[in-house]
Order: C-alpha cells, then structure tokens, then sequence
C-alpha cells in the first residue's frame, strides 16, 4: 500500500549513490556526537538499518533518500572545497584559502559543528578558520557557529539576515514548534517502522544554539569579495527558500554554492510546521539567473543539503529542471485555479510532466506536491475557496459532534472507516475515524483504530515530513501529548531581537479578555539607542511607538539599556533599571501576559 506510486522510478540508477559518496575522505566514527554533559545531540549511526531492504513499512523511494542523506564523512568536493555531511540537518563546507579555512554553513549546534571542524582538520591539518559565510538565515545554517570561532574573523551573509534569522520564531514560534515536532518526527524511534529521515536530511541536532551577527553584509548581486585569497562572487536572491537567501560562485575553482535553493527533493513552498507562504515565482526566477550568470564558469555545484552535482551540462541539467519544477507547479496552480478550482482540487488534479517524475531531486521528500499546490492557492487566495457553505463551517469538535450522530453513532462510523480503510481508501477512513475521535476523545478503540490508519498511510508517504506527521499524529493517539525535548534556549537569539520586536512579542501573549478594563502605559527610554518607545495598553491591546522627549508622561518611565529590557520582560525585576511614576504598572502588566501552551493537542481535541 503506497500513497505515492512507486510506478516505474529509476531504482537502476545509482548515479546519486556514486555522487554521495564522491571524494569520500574519512567518516565520525562512531557517528555520534554529544554535549559536555555526556547528552547526545546526534547519532547518525541509528540510521545504520537503512543499509538493509525496504521493508513494506516504508516507501521505497523515501527509503532510498534517507540511505542518501544518511551517508556521513568529510569528502572533497573539488581541490580546495570540501564537505562534512551527516553530521546535521545540514551540510558544512570548507573551503581552503591562503592561510587557513572559510566555514560555509555552521550547522544547527555547536557540538556538531565543533566535530565537523574537528573531522576536517584530523584529515587537513590544523588550519584556522579564517571566514564563515551563513548562505541563509535558518538555525541550521548559523545556530553552530561557536563550535567554529576561535576569535574575530569576517562573517558574510545575505542583506537582511539578523532580521530574518530572529523573527521567524517571534510571533507564530510556540505553534512552529509543536508542529515541528510532528514535522520532523522527533519524539519517534528511528527505525524501519518509524523516523527514517525528513527528506531534506534525516533530523535535527539538539546541542546549543547560537548567533554571531555579521560583519560583512552582502547587498547587491554581482558583488565580489576576497576571503584569504579566495575570491567569490554573489548572487542575492531574496524571497526564495528564506527571506535572505544567496548563492555564490567560486570562479578559480570553478564551483558554484546553491544554497538551499537547489537541493536534491521538491522543497517547501510552505512547510508543515507552518511558515509564511514562499513565491515559487521567484525562486524559479532565481534559479533561472543563477543558470545565465553562472552556470558557464562551474564544473561542480554543492548546496547546503545533500551531495553535489558534477560536470558543467549536468549542473545545467539539474539547476533548469529545479526551475522548472517550481515554475510549474506555480503557473499550473494558477491556471487550474483559474477554471476554478480550489487549493485541494488543484493539487489532486495537477500532474508533473515526465521529466520532473523521472529525476529523483525533484521529488516530494521534503516538500511536496500536493501541499505546496495548497501553498501558492493559499498565497493567492487565502483559505476561503469560495463556496459559501465553506465560509462559515464549525469548529472541529461541533462538526464532528453532528456528523458522528447523523451517521448514526461512534460503533457505526468506525465499522464504516474499517471498511474503507480495508478497500485502500486511507484518507477518507482517517477522516471519519478523527471525526469519532474529536466527537468523544474518551474513545481509545476509536484512537486505536485511527492510528493504525495513520501507521498505513505513513508507510505508504514517499515525502519524509509527511511519514512523521502520520507517525506522530499515531504516536500521540497511543501515548498521549510529547513533551518537547529541553531545547537550548539561546540567550544571543533573543538578544538579537529589536525593541519593536520584544514589545511585539509581549503583545501577542496579552490575554485580550482579561485586559479589556485595563488602560496603562509605560515609556522605555534607552540610554544606548537614544529613544524612547511606548506600550500602551487599552481594549486588551499592547501598542506601541517612538515617541518625542518630554511628552505627557507616562504611568511609568523606566530608564534603562537595551540589554535590560528582557530581564523586565520576564519579570525578573528592575535591578539597576531607574524608574519614574507608578511602579505597580509592572506587575498589572506582568498580571495579563499569559504563558502559552507548548504541548497543545493536535489529533485530539
Ligand atoms: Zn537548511
């Protein structure tokens, strides 16, 4: 039983097994890094049962790209560049220069990044790092970078990066991470019945996550810079897989940095742990300047994800079906949309043209079809479809409530859902089971029932988020809500917000209803950034603005440094802070911020 038709896939093609292991240097061994504590923030060896068959628990061409994505070592990617893989999410690329190593893409930690370092160097010799370029502003690409920094160095990055970098978890960030940990399967065992990677690598590390802003922003394609004698020319491109994305070309040797615009699946155009919608047009058009500007000096190209491509017309080859698949699936979205379609009809009726079926990078391991069909509607025209007896539906639990009792009770739906999942047709008995399971939660042989259907569709998923979504979802009906492993709060990442930023978060968390008496407002005058914001509270709404000195005073001036912001955020106290006016303000403010919810249900009500 597969979702996705296995149908007649290349398997015979070992090109991208040749490919992954390429410039094969030496391997971690064993494969697992820890903390100073002895916790273990990655093991890549739990993936050693990928060698074996595909057992029917699995999609076989999932299985294939988790043995892919899985091969860990240092390899050399052309004379001077190389790669440590399998050591993270993501990939890290050194590249040598004069005197010592430029870092491409510090990891998510810095124990990982720390022994990818180390890895190079046992092989390399003992060279320092003399650069690091973040190529985009994602934790995977910039949380490590400690374990890599000896002392000052430059740090590149796209224009816009600090901003991207941290705001991404400012205001949707506890609902990111709970269905992050359905996305990437992290409460799962790994194994043949269960995490088997995500697609675009196999999971995340969970060491200790930091950031060093950048000295060196690059602003404009076209740019050059010199790092220890290496030259590298960029290309921004903006919008694309991160808000503050780049490429770049290493002309002397001929070998071209993607990013993570061209990685080996079909990446996200909105991923499952929910994000802002990206623009399939642009990325196509990014990639297609990436082809005219650069394709003619590469003979290799390396991404910041998977392994590399080799030999200029196939580099041509896989960069133009790369913009073909994202131009695709946006012009066709739109033009089936225009008939009149809506988001779940278009991506049911949408079909890729044989190309793009046959070439496994532009496959649906990460990101997928159907959803991402879901993504550019959604970007376009939002969730209404149209239809008006869509527009105002119940909520979960009161649907299910009716639709349980019109189809005359829970023992009936579910010997209806057996028999249709018995026939093969997961989707709708998973959609009756949820509806018997949100009608009485209470029902575990309804739990029971739906999650062996979400077993059966997970087995069937070619797409790696998908498989941990259906896992999870099972795993959760079985066991209950997962508490999220303790992650590293990072003092830097929180630190890097702005002021509009912190105060913003802080108004997301006003409990609006029980603010709605409450009027109040308090001035932040910042010795360092010589301003004076102020939050007003009123109609169970915080605001804010810069506002003149010497103004109607506020019910409270606090006189502080930037640094200190947090500390009074948190409640922590006003240690060394200087006040002017009512200090209860705090604590009526402090009384209405509430503390959300990280284990929220999802497959129960
Ligand atoms: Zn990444």
């Amino acid at each position: 039983m597969t979702i996705d038709p296995v149908g007649d896939l290349p398997f015979h093609d070992r090109t991208d097994f040749a490919d992954a292991a390429r410039g094969f240097i030496g391997a971690l061994e064993p494969g697992v890094v820890t903390a100073s504590d002895g916790r273990v923030v990655w093991d890549n060896d739990a993936y050693a049962f990928l060698a074996d068959e595909c057992p029917d628990t699995a999609h076989p061409s999932l299985w294939r790209q988790g043995r892919l994505a899985s091969t860990q070592g240092l390899f050399e990617v052309c004379d001077g560049i190389y790669q440590v893989r399998g050591l993270d999410l993501s990939n890290m690329t050194l590249v040598e220069g004069d005197t010592g190593v430029i870092v491409i893409d510090p990891l998510i930690s810095a124990e990982t990044a720390a022994a990818a370092l180390a890895l190079y160097r046992a092989h390399r010799g003992d060279r320092p790092v003399t650069a690091v370029i973040y190529t985009h502003a994602h934790v995977d690409h910039f949380g490590g970078v400690h374990g890599v920094l000896d002392g000052p160095v430059p740090i590149l990055a796209p224009d816009g990066f600090m901003e991207s970098a941290v705001s991404e978890n400012v205001y949707a960030g506890v609902a990111m991470t709970r269905r992050a940990m359905y996305m990437y399967g992290v409460a799962l065992e790994k194994g043949p019945a269960g995490q088997i990677g995500c697609g675009l690598g196999m999971t995340t590390s969970t060491g200790s996550v930091g950031l060093v802003a950048p000295t060196v922003d690059v602003v404009r394609t076209g740019q050059e810079e010199v790092l220890d004698g290496v030259r590298i020319v960029f290309q921004l491109t903006p919008g694309t897989e991160c808000p503050a994305e780049m490429n770049f070309l290493f002309p002397d040797r001929r070998a071209l940095c993607m990013a993570e615009n061209a990685t080996r699946n079909l990446h996200n155009l909105v991923t499952l742990r929910g994000a802002v919608v990206r623009d399939a047009r642009v990325w196509s058009v990014y990639l297609d300047e990436a082809i005219r500007r650069f394709a003619a000096d590469t003979d290799v190209a390396f991404a910041s994800h998977h392994w590399p491509t080799w030999g200029g017309d196939r580099v041509v080859e896989y960069l133009s079906l790369q913009r073909d698949l994202y131009a695709y699936i946006h012009d066709q979205t739109l033009r089936l949309m225009n008939t009149g379609l809506n988001g779940t009809e278009a991506a049911e009726a949408l079909a890729m043209p044989p190309a793009l079926d046959q070439a496994w990078h532009t496959h649906g391991y990460y990101g997928s079809v159907s959803h991402n069909v879901k993504a550019v509607y959604q970007r376009y025209l939002g969730w209404f479809d149209g239809n008006p007896a869509r527009l105002w539906q119940h909520p979960p639990v009161e649907s299910a409530t009716r639709y349980v009792e019109c189809m005359g009770g829970a023992d009936a739906v579910r010997a209806k859902a057996a028999s249709y999942a018995a026939d093969g047709d997961l989707r709708f008995a998973a959609e009756l089971l949820d509806r018997v399971v949100f009608a009485d939660p209470s029902d575990t042989a309804a739990k029971e029932q739906l999650a062996g259907v979400y077993d059966r569709l997970a087995y069937g998923s070619e797409n790696g988020t998908w498989r941990n979504f259906f896992l999870t979802g099972a795993h959760e009906l079985r066991h209950g809500i997962v508490e999220a492993p303790p992650t590293v709060g990072s003092a830097e990442l929180l630190g890097a917000l702005t002021v509009e930023q912190l105060l913003d978060a802080i108004a997301i968390r006003i409990d609006g209803p029980r603010a709605w008496d409450e009027v109040l407002t308090v001035d932040w005058r910042f010795t360092d950034l010589g301003v004076v914001h102020r939050a007003t509270l009123r109609n169970g709404v915080l605001t804010h603005r810069i506002v003149e000195e010497g103004g109607d005073p506020a019910d409270l001036t606090l006189v502080l440094e930037k640094a200190q912001m947090l500390s009074v955020l948190l409640g922590v106290g006003l240690d060394q802070i200087q006040t002017d006016g009512d200090l209860g303000v705090i604590a009526r403010l402090l009384a209405v911020i509430e503390t959300p919810d990280t284990r929220f249900p999802i497959v129960t009500p």
